[in-house]
């Protein structure tokens, strides 16, 4: 911001008594600030378990085939299966993930209980939590809703009825774990992202909720006291930047199967897979774009509701 003999432009105005949409001006009422703060958690926090159901519930048998129709038009198979398996294990070798020990498993009602042990090393735990992540992970791989690449295990995991194209997504998952410098990197940041929540969501909320600006010159502000108006005036941003390393890894997965692809499939296969992943990258920024949208809607309604914030 720019200074002008001492003051910035936004001070000046306040202290000429022109009212700026950015600044507080004046103590919101403790009702209307608790109903603010109320109706903002409730909204910015909606996504959360919608999320986590999605993450951890088991698809109910009313939505399946839903699912299961959705997934096979995101990701046909373009391919037989046989020709799959053949090209991702000569992949595997060529790129030096055999002798690390990575291996693609094809999951169907046959080896429930191979694909029910691998997950046990991925999920471990005898939690309720655990124990409902680790079946909802099973169905969705034997219904052909989902794969996946299992670090603790090295496996690529995909189903065998459809959606098995996407082993060269998890392909390119377990080349960046193992072997691309920025995919080890970028992989680190599913921890910011666990179910699907980014961690520092709540916190960005919080302190654009329950934070009122002062109505103050710059310079009279404490560090603290910036660092809380930043996060106020940038939540939305903050929590789709928390998601960022996830987006940018699961795009670098992309990238790395599609090239690993190039010498297997023709222009017209390749299209396809490069579409399908692309819409289910697009579900990941969906989830990014949802709850940011949430978090900066609700410090908004509750500046509105308390008063402490004009609107603009
Ligand atoms: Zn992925």
């Amino acid at each position: 911001m720019s200074q002008i003999s001492g003051f910035n432009i936004d001070n000046r105005r306040y202290m000429m008594g022109i009212s700026n949409g950015s600044v507080s001006q004046k103590t919101p009422s403790k009702l209307r600030n608790i109903c603010g703060v109320t109706v903002g958690a409730v909204v910015g926090l909606a996504p959360i378990p919608y999320i986590l159901k999605e993450s951890i519930a088991k698809v109910s048998q009313k939505n399946l085939a839903g699912q299961r129709s959705m997934m096979s038009m995101i990701l046909p198979n373009i391919d037989t299966l046989e020709n799959t398996k053949r090209n991702i294990s000569e992949i595997i070798e060529k790129i030096g993930l055999k002798e690390k020990g990575v291996e693609l498993v094809v999951a169907s009602d046959k080896n429930k209980s191979e694909i029910a042990n691998l997950l046990k090393k991925s999920v471990a735990g005898d939690s309720k939590i655990s124990k409902l992540m680790r079946e909802s992970f099973l169905q969705k791989f034997i219904e052909g809703i989902n794969a996946a690449y299992l670090p603790e295990t090295k496996k690529i995991i995909v189903p065998q009825s459809q959606c098995y194209m996407s082993a060269y997504h998890e392909l390119g998952h377990a080349y960046d774990f193992l072997k691309s410098g920025l995919g080890k990197v970028l992989s680190k940041g599913r921890y910011l992202v666990p179910f699907n929540i980014p961690i520092f969501a709540p916190l960005f909320l919080a302190v654009g909720l329950l934070h009122n600006k002062k109505n103050i010159l710059e310079n009279e502000k404490t560090k603290f006291e910036k660092t809380k108006d930043f996060i106020k005036d940038n939540a939305g941003k903050l929590t789709f930047l928390n998601f960022a390393p996830v987006l940018m890894e699961e795009g670098l997965a992309s990238i790395n199967g599609l090239k690993f692809a190039k010498k297997y499939l023709d222009n017209r296969q390749l299209g396809k897979l490069r579409q399908g992943l692309g819409l289910c990258w697009g579900t990941y920024a969906t989830v990014a774009f949802l709850f940011a949208a949430g978090v900066w809607g609700a410090i908004e309604l509750k500046d509105k509701i308390a008063g402490t914030k004009k609107a603009s």
